[in-house]
């Protein structure tokens, strides 16, 4: 009976009437994939690729990171699969990149930037990428960490097209990307929410500093405002907008995220369990109503709570 519960497939992501959204897991190499397919993961949100260029002196070849890549997209064959290029930063050093200090390296020249500073590399990320999309039955998509700007975002989606990616889009996780959603996403496939780096810039937080730490919640409602802004472009534009930050693994920050438009929603694996049967309480306009009572609310804290009593009147 246990092995059957094991091998039992779990049933998507979805609302109480059935809505889908899609539940994906959050990746930081192909070694999780078994795991997370068998905790009900329908594809990868954020597939994280930092940790082939971590610890390396150069950067890997475009064969080795091709079998790398491939490896992951073959054990998703027929689901989707979001990469995201190399976010790194003067936190986070490598030498063929950016390794100058900088005394504030969240603001420096990171993730899109940094790639743009060095675009060989970024060409040979997308190549690979490339070429493990076309040998595989995967969905690939591609995104880019860090985008401020349209004119970034029109930078990234036509390098990517012209080196064979089909499907190119961002993370918002600044302020200025989420702002301009509309502009920025009608420039590119679709968009992906990183709710830790859009907390922390908005709410001009340190993610790794303890002492600012009561600032970091995403249920502040200034970074709710930011999220519902980028839900409302992308229904309007009729492209899809996932989260992948550490927000969507919240089970009822999951609803409120779902009422202000997100589509999909990507997590470690060991939360997909817990926010599938969350989502499944509540109808589009339950989710929406508990999104509002958030939205409303003057802090982290009050918004939480008006959230859980909104829900709580939801028979
Ligand atoms: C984020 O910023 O929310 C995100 C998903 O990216 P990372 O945590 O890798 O910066
Ligand atoms: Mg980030």
């Amino acid at each position: 009976e246990r092995a059957a519960r094991d091998t039992a497939p779990v049933t998507p992501g979805a609302l109480a009437d059935g809505t889908p959204v899609p539940l994906l897991a959050n990746l930081g190499s192909a070694d999780g994939a078994a795991e997370a397919i068998k905790l009900g993961a329908e594809g990868v949100g954020l597939f994280r690729t930092e940790f082939l260029f971590l610890d390396a002196d150069r950067a890997p070849s475009v064969t080795d990171q091709q079998r790398e890549y491939t490896r992951l997209l073959a054990a998703f064959a027929g689901r989707k699969v979001v990469a995201r290029v190399l976010d790194a930063g003067a936190d986070k050093p490598l030498s063929f990149l950016n390794d100058a200090p900088e005394e504030n390296p969240a603001l420096g020249l990171r993730g899109i930037r940094a790639l743009r500073h060095s675009e060989v590399i970024l060409r040979e990320q997308l190549t690979a990428l490339a070429a493990a999309d076309a040998a595989t039955d995967a969905e690939l998509w591609v995104m880019a960490p860090m985008i401020a700007t349209v004119e970034e975002t029109r930078y990234f989606t036509e390098l990517a097209k012209e080196l064979g990616i089909r499907v190119a889009g961002v993370m918002v996780e600044t302020p200025a990307a989420a702002l301009i959603a509309d502009r920025v996403l009608a420039a590119c496939d679709f968009a992906s929410i990183g709710t830790n780096d859009l907390t922390q810039y908005t709410m001009a937080a340190d993610r790794l500093l303890g002492t600012v730490a009561n600032l970091q919640s995403p249920w502040h409602p200034a970074v709710l405002k930011l999220m519902a802004d980028v839900g409302r472009a992308g229904a309007e534009l009729g492209k899809p907008v996932g989260i992948c930050g550490e927000a969507a693994a919240d089970p009822l920050l999951a609803v409120v995220l779902v009422g202000l438009g997100a589509t999909s929603l990507s997590m470690s694996p060991s939360a997909l369990a817990d926010v599938r049967a969350s989502l499944a309480r509540y109808r589009p306009d339950d989710a929406r109503a508990i999104a509002r009572a958030a939205l409303a609310a003057e802090g982290a804290a009050e918004a939480k709570h008006a959230a859980q009593a909104a829900a709580s009147e939801i028979p």
